[in-house]
């Protein structure tokens, strides 16, 4: 409402088209799409109810493959998979994936251009929205037809609704946990999406830009991923030293569950910084998010609010945390996890 009672009252560009088609970046890994971008197809469907949706993938080699195959039964609302093949994009880099969305928008004239918001959605779609000169919509987490949207800001302590007035594509990154893939939706999956290669011709040989790909470090390939998990166990500074943090690590292994820390816990090295959940970290909404130690500063409420059931242990009765728990347990840690370990069966 902040932002519609600012919006000026004539407009310079055009608004976007009446016809609806939406192409969504699809990432992938081992051969499949990851769940978040269907959830950002989920948000495609959410425009409208005509809406014809494509779902661009890049890559090369035999993974790449079985993953453009997964793309075409991966969501019945995907009606063509655009196929990038090509070495440029064996890692996800952001300056080769930004211009070839730019060319493809060109060629396509889609009226929406959708990604998750991770870190991947978060490098590619504002570069490729600078090269089309269009201003991006970032976070949104509710939409209200074509143009209207809701995204937080203030880390989540208030919702702003948006509407974008200007050229197409309109540009949106999206929240993953706010779009869940129904169960229905995955078990009614497409007859299979048509699937068409893209010419890269016309994608020139600085396209890689400056960017090289060095490396890839996962931290724990066995434990669930923390952004799709559906339990997360995370640890604040009451956990006090790194090798105190591995009891969180205990308790995840025994639930099946993924780490999660505040940034506290990773500014004091207990943790790389990747576990970290909170506006400046990962966004979460799992089922179940147990936290120890943590006091629930807004900036860490900000990643983990949606969580569907928030257990809490703190030992100070007026932690913050509480106020977001549906159950508390005002309580020492180093007494409460000991005894969970010792109760929770072996995984
Ligand atoms: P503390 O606030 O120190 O809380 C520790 C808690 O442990 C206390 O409540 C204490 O009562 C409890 N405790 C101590 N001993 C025990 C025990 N034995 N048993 C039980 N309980 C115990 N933080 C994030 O987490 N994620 C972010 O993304 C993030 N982004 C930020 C961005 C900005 C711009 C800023 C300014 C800050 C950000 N922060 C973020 C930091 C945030 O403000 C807090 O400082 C941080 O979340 C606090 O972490 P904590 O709860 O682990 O530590």
């Amino acid at each position: 409402l902040w932002a519609l009672s600012k919006r000026p009252r004539c407009f310079h560009r055009p608004s976007i088209s009446r016809s609806i088609s939406t192409l969504v970046l699809g990432e992938h890994e081992n051969g499949s799409i990851k769940s978040q971008s269907l959830s950002a197809v989920e948000a495609a469907k959410s425009l409208s109810d005509d809406n014809s949706v494509s779902m661009l993938l890049a890559g090369s080699g035999p993974s790449f493959n079985e993953a453009v195959k997964h793309a075409a039964s991966s969501h019945p609302s995907i009606s063509q998979v655009l196929v990038a093949d090509s070495d440029k994009f064996a890692y996800p880099i952001a300056e080769p994936w930004a211009k070839l969305v730019h060319m493809i928008q060109q060629r396509e004239k889609y009226s929406h251009i959708i990604s998750a918001s991770g870190s991947f959605g978060k490098n590619v779609l504002p570069r490729a929205a600078a090269l089309l000169d269009v201003s991006p919509i970032t976070d949104v987490i509710e939409i209200s037809g074509s143009s209207q949207f809701v995204r937080p800001i203030y880390a989540g302590n208030a919702l702003c609704t948006v509407r974008y007035t200007g050229a197409n594509p309109c540009m949106l990154t999206v929240r993953a946990t706010s779009f869940p893939m129904p169960k229905s939706s995955a078990e009614s999956r497409s007859n299979g999406a048509s699937i068409s290669q893209v010419d890269l011709s016309a994608l020139d040989e600085d396209s890689i830009g400056k960017s090289r790909y060095v490396k890839h470090t996962s931290q724990d390939a066995e434990r669930p991923d923390l952004g799709s998990a559906r339990i997360v166990v995370t640890g604040g500074r009451g956990l006090k030293s790194a090798e105190n943090f591995k009891m969180i690590e205990k308790l995840a292994e025994k639930l099946g569950a993924a780490v999660g820390a505040t940034r506290a816990v990773v500014d004091a090295g207990f943790v790389p910084n990747d576990l970290q959940v909170g506006q400046t970290g990962k966004i979460v909404a799992p089922e179940l998010y147990m936290a120890f130690g943590v006091s629930g500063a807004i900036q860490h409420l900000a990643g983990m609010r949606d969580s569907k059931v928030i257990v809490a242990v703190n030992k100070d009765a007026d932690a913050p945390i509480f106020q977001v728990a549906d159950y508390g347990l005002v309580g020492d840690l180093f007494e409460v996890i000991p005894e969970l370990l010792e109760k929770f069966p072996e995984k």
